[in-house]
């Protein structure tokens, strides 16, 4: 036999086995599948290795763009995993990372999600997921009721209905979003006489139709940014999503958001949609949903509401109200994979309107055939992966009072951490939590003192050596790898608007306990004094009076 034969035979063989054959639970995939299902957490602490190898580094790992010619053993390649990619990963559940949304996740998931994985179901249509169908529209109708609290009747008249849909699921909070304003703006552009509808002559068709000279999406300026792709995507222009600012809550100024309707109404642009934030991703605060819906209805424009982080706190009766007014909403974005513990890849847009996806109806002759119950019909993506199901075992095996508990614990830890910074002498809280997220930054007590008292050019300047130390300290602390919080720039009213830069964290892991908190102040301000010349700086700067 050739050496080309032989290396034929050899990779033909390897393909039935993979097929076919399970691995040994000796062999290497086998030891790390046990080890992953008894002990994930203990699995990672020992794997993922804390180094401060730059990215550049990593890369060089990566850099072969040749399809391998030969096949690899299973064995070989899981060495090959654990050696250039599981050790150079990140531990988003460890419970002293705190600085993300991506959260820590119960046990059962994983196993979970390996039958999901396994049975490989496609929610597109119903001939390749059959109970997964029913299920997804259960879930969708269990978050429906999180928001609108319908009566049974509801949905027990539109949960299965093949026209309607309480909503969709999908990838995550921006597509979600998209999704969204997609219903919206071809709700408003639809159909009339002889003009067929946005959907299918397009929006420079439909604004000639209806006589607007454009569109606009308003949000708050603290607002996500998949507002702006989506308005990218939907043909209205990124420019044209306004926003509007806030107060020192961070919270949008209904005042101004009224004034700019008028304005806009008055220059002929149509207001598509209203979006509210209920905790918004750099401060975690809630809009005035009730104000805000009362204006979308005085406008007549639909209003959304992005609550792709912080709609899970609609599961706790003791933090519910801070959410007032998301009933109102046409339509609702949640993230299953943030607070709900679910991996990524869950979220879901909610309807009040179960008719309101008829707007974006979609049939295709082999699939989605009009009446039958293809999700695919109402939904931006194509193939999808039977995600509903870990929502629809997590609500079940959580419950809402398990939700609740771990809703509560982490807006109350978020609330301890706040006072644990405010009592620190050397660290200055900049957004208090509303729900579980906090934003604060070091500043020695000599300068926040004088920090007080300054004019603003002043403290423009000390803030501006305050956002080097803060970046500073943030990059350290990732690059030791014990611990983590995010940075981001946010206006901040007592410096008279000005952007600092800050630590932000958002408390939801629930192994994240009070003791680790401290710890994190006592390491960024232990990390602090490795930045010598800039501490030098800020005390010259604030001795000089
Ligand atoms: C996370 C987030 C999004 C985007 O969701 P993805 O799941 O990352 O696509 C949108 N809006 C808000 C308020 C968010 O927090």
């Amino acid at each position: 036999m050739t050496a080309a034969k032989r290396t034929a035979k050899a990779t033909r063989e390897s393909l039935h086995r993979i097929f076919t054959i399970p691995e040994a639970p000796n062999s290497t995939l086998g030891r790390v599948e046990q080890q992953i299902s008894h002990n994930l957490m203990g699995f990672l602490g020992d794997h993922i290795v804390a180094t401060e190898k730059p990215l550049t580094d990593i890369e060089k790992d990566f850099a072969q763009a040749k399809i391998p010619e030969t096949p690899s053993f299973v064995s070989d390649h899981m060495h090959h995993l654990l050696d250039k990619l599981v050790s150079q990963s990140v531990h988003t559940s460890s419970p002293s990372f705190i600085g993300h949304m991506t959260s820590a996740l119960p046990y059962f998931i994983l196993p979970l999600s390996k039958l999901m994985v396994g049975l490989n179901q496609n929610l597109v249509k119903v001939e390749t997921s059959k109970a997964f169908t029913p299920l997804e529209r259960q879930v969708l109708g269990m978050m429906h009721n999180l928001v609108y609290q319908h009566h049974d009747d509801f949905y027990q008249q539109w949960m299965h209905s093949a026209q309607h849909s309480l909503g969709a699921f999908c990838s995550g909070g921006t597509i979600a979003n998209l999704t969204a304003l997609w219903v919206a703006r071809n709700n408003l552009l639809k159909a009339e006489g002889a003009f067929k509808g946005v959907a299918v002559e397009g929006l420079f068709n439909a604004l000639k139709h209806y006589g607007y000279d454009g569109l606009a999406v308003l949000v708050s300026k603290r607002g996500h940014y998949s507002l702006k792709k989506s308005a990218d995507v939907l043909g209205i222009g990124q420019d044209n999503v306004i926003a509007i600012d806030t107060d020192e809550c961070n919270k949008i100024d209904c005042q101004k958001l009224h004034n700019k309707c008028a304005e806009l109404t008055t220059k002929n642009i149509k207001i598509l949609s209203i979006v509210g934030v209920a905790g918004t991703t750099e401060t975690g605060n809630v809009d005035p949903l009730n104000h805000m819906a009362e204006i979308a209805q005085q406008f007549q424009c639909h209003f959304h509401v992005d609550a792709a982080w912080g709609g899970a706190t609609l599961f706790s009766n003791r933090y519910r109200s801070l959410l007032s007014g998301i009933e109102k909403a046409d339509s609702v974005t949640i993230d299953a994979h943030k607070q709900m513990y679910v991996p990524m890849g869950a979220g879901v847009v909610l309807f009040k309107d179960p008719a309101s996806v008829n707007a974006i109806e979609h049939h295709a002759e082999y699939i989605l055939r009009k009446g039958a119950k293809d999700l695919g019909s109402h939904t931006l993506e194509g193939s999808r992966s039977g995600m509903a199901m870990l929502v629809y075992s997590s609500l079940h095996i959580i419950s809402r009072p398990g939700y609740e508990m771990l809703i509560n614990e982490s807006i109350e830890k978020a609330q301890y951490f706040a006072q644990l910074i405010q009592q620190h002498e050397n660290f200055e809280l900049i957004t208090a939590p509303e729900l579980c997220l906090l934003t604060y930054r070091y500043v020695p007590q000599a300068v926040l003192q004088y920090l007080a008292k300054a004019d603003q050019a002043t403290q423009q300047k000390i803030n501006l050596l305050l956002d080097k130390l803060t970046k500073f300290i943030q990059k350290r602390q990732r690059e030791n790898g014990k611990s983590f919080v995010s940075r981001t720039r946010i206006e901040v009213g007592r410096y008279g608007g000005e952007k600092v830069s800050v630590f932000r964290v958002v408390l939801a892991n629930p192994l994240t306990q009070k003791n680790i908190l401290s710890e994190i102040l006592a390491e960024q301000q232990a990390l602090a004094k490795q930045a010598p010349q800039l501490l030098a700086k800020l005390a010259a700067m604030t001795a000089s009076t």
